[in-house]
């Protein structure tokens, strides 16, 4: 992708418009199987509320049966597993998430509760069984986590090709980072992968064609640590009195990089939309096993 001009601003990679596109895309399926998606949420963090209040609104505007399991933040881990055996017994299920960040007294057993979450209805994709299948090839991504899944869906829907190029991200947790390195390399990028300890990050980020920024830190990535006509995609979500913030300083990388995600409306509601999606190939294939 090359811009005329150097002085000419990115291309907005606007997420509100690509997930309606995924989300209509959805629809007949969405009509054939009927699925249901169940949101499990523990407390009121409002950050969480926030994103749940997105996924009932998009799972209603594209016709998908969906509920809000919301149990009181001294709710006890016998009390979730219970649940979360229930939801998994339960065959009017298709799938379910636990959002998170859970209360603190929860917060060391998530991996025990992502555990006890059945595989086929793990629609956040981030039980060890489904991030093990992304390791393997696209073929195998069945249940991908959701906000990687996003960014590839935002990447082809603006047809920015992967192949070939250099893709730096910025973060490695297991629900963005590592599995957006791994997924990109299904699909033939050279990736690197920074992070905390990383010794001079901008070194490496002046090197992408793809840079992908996953931190948590307004402001992180500046104009200088960016490759001129590079694609900038900012999954980074940070609350702060002025509103939600990205990790790039989005008025001067508009400037140099040839494409951009805007916080909010980029990168976020392509998790939802993916989210969506997983959850009908999860139907898809409830029905055919
Ligand atoms: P995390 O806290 O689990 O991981 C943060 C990562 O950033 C780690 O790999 C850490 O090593 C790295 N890091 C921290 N400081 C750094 C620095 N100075 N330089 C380089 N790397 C550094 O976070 P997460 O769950 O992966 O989420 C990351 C961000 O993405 C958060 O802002 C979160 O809100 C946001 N997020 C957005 C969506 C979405 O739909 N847009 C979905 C999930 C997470």
């Amino acid at each position: 992708m090359r811009r005329m001009m150097a002085a000419m601003p990115a291309l907005i990679l606007d997420g509100k418009i690509a997930a309606a596109a995924v989300l209509t895309e959805l629809r007949p399926a969405i009509r054939d199987l009927d699925p249901q998606l169940v949101v499990v949420q523990v407390g009121d963090d409002p950050a969480s509320a926030s994103y749940i209040r997105q996924k009932m609104q998009s799972c209603k505007q594209v016709g998908m049966r969906h509920r809000h399991e919301h149990l009181p933040a001294d709710t006890s881990a016998d009390t979730l597993f219970r649940l979360i055996e229930s939801l998994n017994a339960d065959d009017d299920v298709t799938g379910f998430i636990l959002q998170l960040p859970l209360p603190a007294h929860l917060q060391e057993s998530v991996p025990l509760f992502l555990r006890s979450i059945e595989p086929a209805k793990d629609v956040d994709g981030f039980t060890a069984y489904n991030l093990g299948k992304v390791f393997l090839s696209t073929e195998y991504e069945h249940l991908p986590p959701a906000t990687p899944a996003g960014v590839l869906l935002l990447l082809d829907h603006y047809h920015i090709p992967v192949q070939g190029k250099h893709a730096v991200i910025v973060g490695h947790s297991n629900i963005v980072g590592k599995p957006l390195s791994v997924m990109l390399l299904n699909r033939n990028a050279t990736v690197t992968t920074c992070h905390i300890y990383t010794q001079d990050l901008a070194a490496h980020t002046r090197m992408a064609d793809i840079l992908c920024v996953a931190v948590g830190k307004p402001g992180l990535i500046t104009a200088d640590m960016v490759k001129h006509d590079a694609v900038v995609v900012d999954i980074g979500i940070t609350r702060t009195d002025a509103g939600l913030k990205g990790d790039v300083d989005f008025g001067a990388v508009q400037e140099k990089a040839a494409a951009i995600t805007p916080v909010p409306g980029g990168v976020g509601p392509m998790t939802v939309a993916s989210l969506i999606r997983n959850c009908v190939h999860a139907a898809q294939r409830q029905r055919s096993s």
